[in-house]
């Protein structure tokens, strides 16, 4: 990610803390920032020492933006790239449903890629991957159930 250019104004010194920065994704440890004491807690601003992109920290530990799971993957085609960025981001907002339906659409995508036929349910795509040696012996249970689970909730609460 580029630095964002440009100094912040009046900033403040801080105590050092490392963190993951939610913006570049570096484990960075920054000594910048603005603080607010609400005594016992302080609130705190942070600026990346390499991007140069504030993060908030509530209480001491709740972190915007958050931090992305997993990391990004090279070689991916655009769209894919697109959409696991995509399923990234929601992990960092703590939208995991969101996330779940982006990694399904992928599979849906890769399996589409390998042959299955556009319009077909998510588990016959589930099937076509592991029919056709893209899955591991044990890695249909995985894709299924908690897509299941994750999918239920969803139809319940809309
Ligand atoms: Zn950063």
């Amino acid at each position: 990610m580029a630095r964002l250019p440009g100094s912040w104004e009046n900033i403040q010194g801080l105590p050092a803390t490392a963190y993951i920065c939610g913006f570049c994704g570096l484990n960075v440890s920054s000594e910048r920032g603005w603080q607010v004491n609400h005594n016992p807690v302080f609130n705190r601003i942070r600026i990346c020492p390499d991007c140069n992109r504030p993060s908030f920290f509530e209480a001491g530990d709740k972190q915007i933006p958050g931090v992305a799971y997993g990391r990004p993957v090279p070689n991916v085609p655009a769209d894919l790239a697109t959409l696991y960025d995509e399923a990234r981001k929601s992990t960092a907002a703590g939208a995991h449903t969101a996330a779940v339906l982006a990694c399904r659409k992928i599979l849906m995508h890769i399996a589409v890629d390998h042959g299955a036929k556009p319009g077909m349910s998510f588990i016959e795509y589930v099937e076509h991957l592991v029919n056709n040696g893209f899955v591991p012996p044990k890695g249909k249970a995985g894709l299924t159930t908690s897509g299941r689970k994750e999918t239920k909730r969803t139809t319940k609460s809309s």
